[in-house]
């Protein structure tokens, strides 16, 4: 461009629209192709791989003169129906939220806003207060808790341990670290990748972590934990933490709670709860009796993009005491500093309970997705996943030919295909056949997952769009494709390795 280095911009080099009428048609129609995504949600394959000429077209080199608007656009509204297909009812993988579209009215008014939510006195900073408050109330927390809008709970695992970690070494580890720490922390088994990473990036190590076995409701083996603590403690080490799970990712199983919260009582160690999706069964009539443990933990991770739907990405870390909460991660440098008055007021900071400083707006579209359609009517589709989760068990248990792999504690099922006379190494083999071409159709999207070593289809229902004919297509399906060319190639493949 050829205009002053040192004046405005010209019209053409300003980074706002030449001409917002024209902008103004541009977002109209981006708008339309993103309810068009979300109206078409229940339509269609479930998970399309990305083409090639799209993949292609995005290795080009980081663009010197820009694209234009139009460009672009094209290039956005081309990528939208390739997402991983958690909007679709039969998207059943891992655990995911399926989203809202009411959820793009709140994304497109965090973004006009482009608030910088890590502190000082603007409107952004009073939503996510009373989201805060929103999320006290419903876990039953008291007055004095805290918490922090986040990614999601890996991120709030790890808020959650620092904080433990400090409390027990008096907070002197915010500046000496933890060489020689001692401290030593419980899960079971069956407990999420994400405490592990969090005990890794706290320093602590992974080696830190006991990992107690679980029963067969996969739930935590309490005497085994007992005998844990008593063993470390002979060992001259430090236990510090017990982490509870509600809702375990492999099967839903919901570990004995209040049990945890007496003997963390008993043994002064801090109680966590990782809840991601599960803490949330708090809002369903079906599952909140199981969920009495939650209001007494010290801290609880959970996400708001998995079981209430919120568009990604947003998680929680609600911690009990908001003192210690904020001993761990205050740091305020002089140009942080806050004051009385002015833009720089608006105390506590957000700054001051997480690692972040910058950070978007996430809590809008957590407070909106609450504030539109309440916990009642979001509790009923936690319900009624459940409810579908025990009708596809019951299904499998009916069905020959399948074989129900855990019991159906909340809102997972897992099971296999399972052919009388095979062996666990040839039916694993051709499980994993049949969940990869139910993704390569594009009929569902179910995940595997291993069982007492052996492969099972996983199927978890987050997803507020399915529905029971959606089930009974899977179970269709699994017995069609099970009798294909693709998976007997896989079988009769796994038997020759076998007896060759
Ligand atoms: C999803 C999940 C996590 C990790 O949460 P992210 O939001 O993906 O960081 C942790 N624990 C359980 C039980 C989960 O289901």
């Amino acid at each position: 461009m050829t205009d002053q280095p040192y004046d405005e911009p010209t019209p053409q080099e300003s980074l706002d629209p030449e001409n917002w009428e024209e902008f103004r048609a541009q977002a109209r129609r981006m708008l339309d192709a993103a309810i068009d995504r979300m109206q078409a949600s229940r339509q269609g394959r479930v998970w399309t791989e990305l083409p090639g000429d799209i993949k292609d077209a995005l290795k080009a080199p980081l663009p010197h003169e820009g694209w234009g608007t139009e460009d672009v656009m094209e290039r956005m509204e081309t990528l939208m129906p390739y997402g991983a297909g958690n909007t679709n009812p039969r998207f059943f993988g891992w655990v995911h939220g399926s989203g809202t579209p009411s959820n793009l009215l709140a994304d497109i008014a965090a973004s006009a806003m482009n608030a910088n939510v890590g502190g000082r006195d603007h409107g952004a900073i009073y939503v996510e207060k009373q989201v805060i408050r929103w999320c006290r109330e419903l876990f039953e927390f008291p007055e004095t808790a805290s918490g922090i809008v986040v990614s999601g709970t890996s991120m709030a695992t790890i808020i959650a341990m620092k904080v433990a970690r400090d409390v027990r070494l008096g907070f002197v580890s915010r500046k000496e670290g933890v060489c020689g720490h001692g401290l030593v922390g419980y899960t079971s088994t069956e407990t999420h990748s994400c405490v592990a990473r969090a005990f890794d990036l706290i320093g602590l190590g992974t080696n830190a972590l006991r990992r107690i076995p679980a029963n067969d409701r996969f739930e935590i083996d309490m005497d085994a934990l007992r005998a844990a603590i008593a063993k470390d403690r002979e060992a001259g080490l430090t236990p510090f933490v017990v982490i509870g799970t509600a809702g375990t990712v492999n099967v839903g199983a919901i570990d004995p709670l209040e049990e945890l919260a007496d003997l963390a009582a008993e043994e002064s160690l801090w109680f966590h709860i990782d809840g991601a999706f599960g803490s949330l069964g708090v809002l369903s009539e079906r599952v909140k009796d199981r969920l009495t443990g939650v209001k007494r933990a010290d801290s609880l991770a959970f996400d708001f993009h998995k079981w209430l739907h919120v568009n990604y990405d947003a998680g929680f870390a609600l911690i009990r005491d908001e003192t210690l909460h904020r001993a761990a991660f205050t740091d305020r440098p002089d140009y942080l500093k806050a004051k009385e008055r002015g833009l720089a007021g608006g105390n506590p900071w957000p700054v001051e309970y997480g690692p972040e400083l910058s950070r978007g707006f996430r809590a809008l579209k957590v407070w909106a997705q609450f504030a539109e359609f309440g916990t009642e009517r979001l509790g009923r589709m936690i319900t009624r996943n459940c409810y579908q989760a025990s009708y596809l068990g019951e299904q499998v248990e009916k069905t020959p030919g399948l074989e129900l792999m855990a019991p159906v504690a909340l809102n997972i099922c897992c099971f296999r295909y399972a052919e009388p006379g095979l062996g666990d190494a040839v039916l694993d083999a051709m499980n994993d056949e049949i969940v990869i071409q139910l993704q390569e159709q594009g009929i569902a999207a179910p995940s595997t997952t291993r069982l007492k070593g052996r492969l099972a289809i996983r199927v978890n229902i987050t997803n507020h769009r399915t529905a029971r004919k959606d089930l009974d297509i899977l179970l269709q399906e699994v017995l069609r494709i099970s009798a294909s060319p693709e998976v007997t190639a896989v079988r009769d493949k796994a038997l020759a390795g076998l007896n060759g």
